[in-house]
């Protein structure tokens, strides 16, 4: 085991408890009602290394829904299922700068492809990109493929918040039916939106996310079992996305404070690594404006200044 986890060791708890009392600065989202009975003062962190040593502090033990950090994987599966130029003909690379369901930036290229993967409209599209007949085998394969990388067979989906998600999905049904227009999506919208908010809507641990980021640390390769579950060049595009849209248009200041990829959610998760040592999953479902974890930003601002971890 590494000194240096044997000093994360020491020091997370006190770090942990420090970047707790941000949690009182940020909001439980609410849009999605089910969300809003998350604990507001929870905070959780759960490091793994490639020789599966792992430290954990604070609330770790917390089941959340993976909301947008599923969009780096199911992005990851369409891309094996149908290759980077049938997923880049219905989605963009660039970050927008909006809100991550913003529909403000949806007409202004041509043809009219949502701007990344990553935000709401992008990640509708990549849903109708996943291999299988319906919406039922797309869903079972999306389950199948995150339990392996989680190397846990017991992910499943919160279907409570899945619901609740379906019920209060206005927005975002619009901008399935836009893209259904301009010919991005194909099929049923409904039978679309129905495998987005399934995958949105599965339940991990922080250990669960810390699994699947060190695959992605690992360029595709499972480090604890050898076994490749990812051809490298599509976690290098995955990784991108992650640095310039994984915090939603929060991720130039990330990137400058942190200086890693990562992607969070707005049921408070965020999945981020340290290439070639670490996955990492933290959860602390109060928000800052921008949607991300006040204080899961804060503490992988400390961690990573402290351990001088910025790829910059
Ligand atoms: N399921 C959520 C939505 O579509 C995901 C958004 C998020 O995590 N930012 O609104």
């Amino acid at each position: 085991q590494s000194e240096e986890l044997e000093r994360l060791r020491a020091l997370l708890p006190g770090w942990v408890k420090t970047s707790k009392t941000m949690c009182q600065a940020g909001k439980v989202a609410s849009y999605i009602p089910e969300l809003s009975k998350a604990p507001a003062d929870a905070l959780g962190i759960h490091v793994i290394d490639f020789s599966g040593n792992s430290v954990t502090a604070g609330d770790c033990g917390l089941s959340f829904t993976m909301q947008s950090i599923s969009k780096v994987f199911t992005l990851l599966l369409a891309l094996i299922d149908r290759g980077p130029e049938i997923v880049f003909d219905k989605v963009g690379m660039e970050p927008t700068g909006d809100n991550f369901n913003s529909m403000l930036k949806l007409e202004l290229v041509q043809p009219s492809i949502p701007f990344n993967p990553l935000i709401n409209a992008g990640a509708i599209a990549i849903s109708s990109l996943i291999g299988g007949d319906g919406p039922e085998e797309k869903s079972e394969r999306v389950l199948r493929f995150f339990r392996r990388l989680a190397g846990n067979p017991e992910l499943a989906y919160d279907l409570d918040v899945y619901r609740s998600e379906a019920l209060s999905a206005d927005l975002n049904r619009s901008m399935a039916y836009f893209l259904k227009d301009k010919g991005v999506l194909k099929g049923k919208v409904d039978d679309v939106l129905d495998v987005y908010f399934r995958h949105c809507s599965i339940a991990v641990t922080c250990s669960d996310l810390s699994r699947m980021a060190l695959v992605l640390a690992n360029d595709g390769t499972d480090p604890l079992s050898g076994e490749v579950l990812i051809p490298r060049r599509y976690v290098q595009i995955a990784k991108t996305f992650m640095v310039t849209c994984g915090m939603y248009n929060a991720s130039g200041q990330f990137a400058i404070e942190v200086g890693l990829p990562a992607k969070s959610g707005v049921a408070g998760g965020i999945l981020t690594l340290v290439p070639g040592r670490y996955g990492i999953g933290i959860v602390g479902p109060s928000l800052n404006p921008k949607g991300n974890s006040i204080a899961g930003v804060h503490l992988l601002e400390t961690l990573s200044q402290s351990l001088d971890w910025s790829l910059f």
